[in-house]
């Protein structure tokens, strides 16, 4: 098929794939789309081992390195209220991060680089990657042997708000590092009459809640972005009973690795210590998740240039302290992420999300000229 008609298709199957949204680790129809698609214009499949996913190849016809371009497939659990006439036919289920518009630049990438692959120096994987939404979807890649010859990764996300045709590149932290912890806390039940009989848990809790605040304001540098939230708390199942113990959680969110650990340890520190000094007991446990998403400094610099060769636009980056898993990919493979103005006003994983589909071609355009530029460039 030629090019013109390639791009014509990225749009047919952006809204393919917005009708029909599938959650994390269980994007069976999306994966079997993009295959037949894929397949259609006789792009490689890598045979690897994944149960939703997969990952896409063109070999040059020239020696040269591997790079990898990384999209995400998965929806959320979000009732679609976008009014849209391609609206997803799946209730409770929609693409509201964009991951369709991913998916349908990946696809679209992936068809006009294998069209052009007499002129490519070296090899392209175009990884679909599961569950970028819930845990471990990029650790389903990153299990298989194929990024092991990968020299250089790039990955895109929508940026709503930011117009159509910009593309918003900064070097540094751009998202967070997202870890999680468990905080239980062991008192003495007793009844509520009779508070001198007990360690009332619920009071210790609320000493907890209060304390840990001041972690972000007495003891981070404060031109850093750091956030402790603590979102569930539960304890008690009457009003006359003081109950023996609690449960809390929570999140915290930071760009810099240094400040990732010491929130640990004051965490850990305040909870520990406040618990003692009510005659209380109290566990902390953490859950690390992807670390923050670090763009270098050069790379942030080839990829502006390249779209201001195309002639499109270049702006910063807000900087989030939403998580993302291609930080999983950069702790082995240099690596940058890069945002794509797509319009609208929501926020991502807001019912009314739009992705504008007039960026799809533009971005196509601009991501198979990084490839091609990039295999040029990291030899
Ligand atoms: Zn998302
Ligand atoms: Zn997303």
């Amino acid at each position: 098929m030629k090019e013109d008609l390639l791009l014509e298709e990225v749009i047919k199957d952006f809204k393919w794939l917005h009708e029909n949204p599938e959650l994390a680790y269980q994007e069976y129809k999306t994966t079997e789309y993009i295959k037949e698609q894929l397949k259609k214009e006789n792009v490689t499949i890598i045979d690897v081992p994944l149960e939703t996913g997969l990952v896409a190849q063109v070999k040059g016809s020239q020696d040269g390195p591997v790079i990898a371009l990384r999209c995400d497939i998965d929806a959320l659990p979000i009732e679609e209220e976008s009014g849209l006439s391609y609206s997803s036919k799946k209730p409770g289920l929609m693409h509201a991060c964009g991951h369709d518009f991913h998916t349908a630049v990946m696809l679209g990438v992936a068809k006009v680089l294998n069209l052009h692959k007499e002129e490519l120096k070296g090899t392209v994987k175009i990884i679909f990657q599961p569950a970028e939404e819930a845990p471990g979807g990029a650790y389903k890649i990153i299990e298989t042997p194929v990024l092991d010859d990968v020299k250089l990764i790039w990955g895109i996300h929508t940026a709503p708000g930011i117009p159509v045709g910009t593309f918003a590149i900064s070097e540094g932290a751009v998202m967070a590092a997202v870890d999680r912890f468990e905080i239980r806390v062991h008192g003495t039940g007793t009844h509520a009459a009779h508070p001198e009989e007990g360690i009332d848990p619920i009071v210790v809790m609320s000493a907890i809640v209060q304390s840990v605040q001041t972690i972000v304001s007495r003891n981070m540098n404060p031109f850093h972005s750091t956030l402790v939230s603590i979102t569930r708390i539960e304890s008690g199942n009457t009003w006359n009973v003081i109950p023996e113990k609690g449960f809390m959680e929570g999140t915290v969110r930071t760009l810099d690795a240094l400040d990732r650990k010491q929130i640990q340890t004051r965490l850990s520190d305040l909870v520990n210590g406040i618990a003692r000094s009510y005659g209380a007991e109290a566990e902390l446990t953490w859950y690390a998740g992807p670390p923050a998403v670090y763009n270098e400094a050069p790379l942030c610099e080839f990829a502006r240039e390249v779209a201001v060769k195309l002639g499109a636009k270049v702006s910063e980056v807000e900087k989030s302290l939403g998580g993302e898993d291609f930080s999983l990919y950069q702790e082995t493979i240099p690596g940058a992420y890069l945002k794509i103005g797509t319009g609208g006003v929501h926020p991502i994983h807001h019912p009314a999300f739009i992705a504008d589909p007039e960026a799809l071609v533009p971005t196509v355009k601009y991501i198979v000229e990084l490839a091609k530029e990039s295999l040029n460039r990291y030899k």
